[in-house]
């Protein structure tokens, strides 16, 4: 017979923690908990089978689940000295639901299940205590209503009908706190919360303590597919097919007086990763209280003078959970009438600072690996985004106007309007906060999103805002942990805030700030700022980059670097950076890159648009080309203002073909006139970046975008550029006509540029050669890798390594000296992928190096400039899990990568291939590229760390 359910409890606990699929991580851990001996409140887990069945079977049971939930249920009464549904000593149960992963708040929860006017006199008699049973009954009415008879409000303008009530009823009573109400007046709240579920669903309030319990039950499993949870599984890549399971717990009462309590604690400090005990509780509150925000608890060391035998048992139980998870642990707890009951553990979710402390912490202390230091459950790579994130300037920041202080719950440094609704801080990213042409948010275009507390519902809006500001809650709100999750900027319980909905306003003191005012707030501190505070680089960019701090000044550079050198030990894939620029190879030679992998040339010609317009706008001279051609001429250019063509001669000697070369000099077409003012510039670029990288290979690619994109289009700019010029603007209009195309990405680019123009491709390749002979002629090792774009045809290729080979014997013959080079091609086109063996066979390619970018863009026919308009709709559907472009479309666009890496090595085995698109740098496509045999992946600099980790965890998770 199928199991369903799986009692826990002090004797005979039936699962285990290694069950997350089938109980959900809250079951398996209370069954694990139960197992070391820590004090859980008996009870049963109904599976995450029952939950698939349930929606298999249009919402109905497994005809066996009601006689399992029985006998779980006379266990769980045997255990706890209490019957369900008793008149004289009833037990009363919490039905919680239980994923395989956590999803703070996104699913419902129901406590006190079991309670009617019976059970009521009979909890006033086991309890001697009237208040407490009335305070009980009137939270379970509110609870059930709200989640399994839904009369929670959807949206910010409904009401809650029980809070409306309660106002009332506290407004009458003239009283401020709900504490103040009499028992009386928690009957009449009873009476009057009865009569709203009456009128709002024309049917009494369930008495029946099994139909409440099975009740709960089918709302736990009606949550997992609500909005929230739906989005919070997209986001985090979680299937829907998991399910939830329930895990029905004995009540434990934290409400029952001041010798009782409640709180929730992380076993070490999850925002900056000390090791201190870090948590909160509330004296006389039930679990939810905590959590939700609206009282704001005391520090968790309080306890020690409050009730020291209780702390001191939590902190015994600390070390005990550490030892047994090796991790640190996220615990709720409450204590009854002096008596502590553990009701929850887990792994804590964490900052990617903290993540980083706890791992090289823990190996310190012995207690895990390296390797499981490196692991992905401990430190998911993305994180350590948070490590390199800014912070605020000291300078500027000593100037600026701190005007509250809250908990510091998400550490970095974030400035930007502020919004008071979730809705509004998604709208007003969307429309302002569209990164500049050098991939920047500006300042105005970022936000803040400030509430009393957070909801779920707040989820998108906390998504779009660059930081989270609240005015109650504790370090374990709502708000705070989903911040720490998404890496957000998050300050909680800043009590001095007085926030009014209505007319959008933040109120400190006598100072008032409005909807779209910039704020600054520190979430390393806690301070709250006025206007916007300029931010400056973390740590560990201080120690590496800017230089402006030691790393000794630094645990958390210190704890990043040795975890970084573990992580290479582990690796195979090499790491390389996308750079254009000295400075950018730098830095990314200091965050860990082992080379270039894709150095876009066109970038550096917007530096010298002017020479680079000119030869766009140059006169073709066919009557010219075409002499050359007849005499096999290559035009090869000299330094200084003029250059010589060589042109070869072929006799044949004794059968073999013998070559001689003549060089002449020409006279030069406009282009090639304004291609040799380039050379000049181009040399320079590279020699500095062959200089930075001192003997790292730098793979340069010649130039690829459209040239219309070099052109100016607005009137404005075609007058100003035609006066520069000395030309018409008539003439720069008839350059533009004639470029236009209808589909420039899969137009006149890439190798067409250069086959069509290969003066163009000879001076790029003279200026890298040339470049890398000086800097080796200083006695600095180089590897340059040219790289040839959009390829699709073997022949595209050949002849443009002709010219490049052509290009290089000459200026080896010049300087006097030969160094090492490759030729190779992207591949970036499906055609290049498939016939990736001709490539290289036929078209000669020494390298490969995966655009993705253009790859995913021509494999799915999807334009990387226009996809937007329609993939959240995908996203939002099902239809794609993830963005295609940052994450590889591993079924299609990565079967044609493992395609090309196949073919290419079936004609060369020791082929070098890499990826230069902007997957280079996401963890499950370092993974990928780790997987079908890439020899490095190359991403923008700040990715490289990350980069770095998740190759060493691809290594670690093949082992597996
Ligand atoms: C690519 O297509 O993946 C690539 C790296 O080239 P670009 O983004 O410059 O087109
Ligand atoms: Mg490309």
């Amino acid at each position: 017979m199928a199991k369903y359910v799986y009692f826990f409890g002090a004797t005979g606990t039936e699962g285990d923690g290694k069950q997350k699929n089938l109980l959900g991580g809250k079951g398996a851990n209370l069954a694990e908990m139960c197992r070391i001996g820590l004090p859980v409140p008996a009870g049963f887990t109904i599976t995450t089978d029952v939950c698939n069945y349930y929606y298999a079977n249009n919402k109905t049971y497994p005809a066996e689940l009601r006689a399992q939930i029985d006998e779980a249920m006379r266990k769980t009464e045997a255990e706890m000295g209490a019957k369900f549904g008793d008149t004289k000593n009833p037990l009363l149960v919490s039905c919680r639901s239980g994923a395989r992963v956590s999803m703070p708040g996104m699913m419902d929860t129901v406590l006190n299940i079991g309670l009617n006017e019976k059970t009521l006199e009979g909890l006033i008699n086991s309890t001697q205590n009237e208040r407490f049973a009335w305070d009980c009954y009137r939270r379970f009415i509110q609870m059930y209503g709200d989640v399994v008879l839904d009369l929670k409000p959807t949206n910010k303008k409904e009401i809650d009908p029980f809070e409306h009530i309660l106002e009332e009823l506290k407004h009458e009573k003239h009283v401020e706190l709900d504490t103040d109400l009499s028992v009386g007046d928690l009957k009449e709240l009873v009476k009057r919360f009865k009569a709203a579920v009456k009128e709002k669903k024309g049917s009494e309030f369930p008495d029946d303590p099994m139909e409440q319990m099975l009740g709960a039950a089918a709302a736990v499993f009606h949550s997992w597919n609500n909005d929230r949870a739906i989005v919070y599984r997209r986001q985090y890549g979680y299937p829907h097919e998991w399910g939830t399971a329930v895990n029905i717990c004995s009540m434990v009462f934290g409400n029952m007086g001041n010798d009782s309590g409640t709180g929730v604690a992380f076993t070490r400090d999850p925002a900056t990763g000390d090791d201190v005990f870090y948590g909160e509780y509330l004296i006389n509150a039930q679990g939810e209280d905590v959590v939700a925000g609206i009282r704001t608890p005391k520090k968790i060391q309080e306890l020690e003078k409050e009730m020291p035998a209780s702390y001191r048992q939590l902190q015994e139980i600390r070390k005990k959970l550490e030892a047994h998870y090796r991790d640190v642990q996220d615990i709720e707890f409450t204590i009854q009438k002096g008596k502590l009951w553990m009701l929850q553990t887990r792994n804590g979710k964490r900052t990617g600072f903290a993540a980083v402390h706890f791992a090289v912490d823990m190996v310190d202390e012995g207690l895990i690996t390296w390797n499981e230091a490196l692991s992905v459950g401990r430190i998911p790579p993305d994180d350590l985004n948070q490590l390199l994130q800014p912070i605020f300037d000291p300078a500027a920041k000593r100037d600026a106007k701190t005007i509250a202080k809250g908990i510091n719950a998400g550490p970095g440094a974030a400035s930007g309007v502020i919004k008071f609704f979730a809705d509004d801080a998604e709208a007003y990213v969307k429309q302002y906060g569209k990164p500049d042409a050098h991939g920047k948010i500006p300042p105005e275009g970022r936000v803040i999103l400030v509430r009393r507390e957070t909801s779920p519902e707040d989820l998108r809006g906390m998504q779009a805002a660059d930081g989270i500001l609240t005015a109650f809650g504790g370090a374990s709100s709502h708000a705070a942990l989903v911040s720490r999750q998404m890496g957000k900027v998050c300050i909680v319980g800043c009590d001095k805030l007085k926030i009014d909905y209505d007319k959008l306003t933040m109120t400190v003191g006598d100072q008032v700030f409005k909807d779209g005012d910039f704020i600054s707030i520190d979430g390393f501190t806690g301070e709250v700022m006025a206007g916007r505070v300029a931010t400056k680089p973390s740590e560990v960019v201080q120690v590496l980059i800017s230089k402006t701090m030691k790393p000794e000044e630094s645990k958390t550079y210190q704890k990043f670097a040795r975890l970084m050198a573990e992580a290479d030990k582990v690796r195979k894939l090499k790491i390389r950076t996308n750079a254009d620029q000295p400075d950018q190879s730098l830095q990314a030679i200091a965050f860990g890159a082992q080379g270039i992998g894709l150095c876009r040339t066109e970038h550096m010609f917007f530096d010298h648009i002017t020479d680079f317009r000119k030869m766009i706008l140059a006169k073709d001279d066919p009557a010219k080309n075409e002499a050359r051609k007849r005499a096999d001429i290559v035009s090869v250019f000299i330094d200084g203002n003029y250059f010589k063509t060589i042109e070869v001669d072929r006799e044949l000697v004794a059968g073999e073909e013998r070559r001689t070369v003549k060089t002449t000099e020409a006279v030069i077409t406009e282009r090639e006139q304004a291609l040799v003012a380039l050379l000049k510039y181009q040399r320079q670029d590279f020699y500095g970046i062959f200089k930075a990288m001192k003997g790292f290979p730098v793979t340069i690619r010649t130039l690829d975008p459209p040239l219309h994109e070099f052109l100016p289009h607005e009137e404005k700019s075609v007058a100003d550029v035609a006066s520069q010029m000395g030309i018409s603007a008539d003439a720069i209009h008839a350059r533009v006509k004639e470029l236009h195309e209808f589909n420039p990405m899969l137009g006149f680019r890439g190798c067409r540029l250069g086959i069509v123009f290969p003066e163009i491709t000879a001076m790029q390749a003279r200026a890298i050669i040339e470049a890398a002979c000086d800097v080796a002629l200083e006695g600095i090792p180089v590897e340059p890798e040219i790289m040839i774009p959009l390829v699709g045809f073997p022949a595209e290729l050949k002849a443009q390594a002709k010219i490049v080979h052509d290009v290089a014997k000459h200026v080896f013959a010049e300087k006097k000296i030969t160094i090492p080079y490759l030729v190779g091609t992207m591949i970036e086109l499906p055609r290049a992928a498939m016939a990736a063996d001709k490539i290289v066979s036929d078209g000669g390619a020494q390298f490969f190096s995966f655009g993705t970018n253009d790859l995913t863009q021509t494999g799915l026919g999807m334009s990387r400039d226009d996809y937007g308009s329609f993939i959240r709709h995908y996203a939002e559907n099902d239809i794609i899990a993830k963005d295609p472009f940052q994450v590889i479309d591993f079924d299609g666009v990565g079967l044609l990568m493992k395609t090309g890496v196949e073919k290419g090595r079936t004609a060369d085995p020791e082929l070098k291939i890499g990826i230069c698109g902007e997957h280079g740098g996401e963890p499950d496509s370092v993974k990928f590229c780790h997987k079908i045999g890439l020899n490095y992946v190359s991403c923008s600099p700040f990715r490289v760390p990350i980069a770095r980790l998740a190759a060493a965890q691809a290594v670690l998770e093949e082992k597996k």
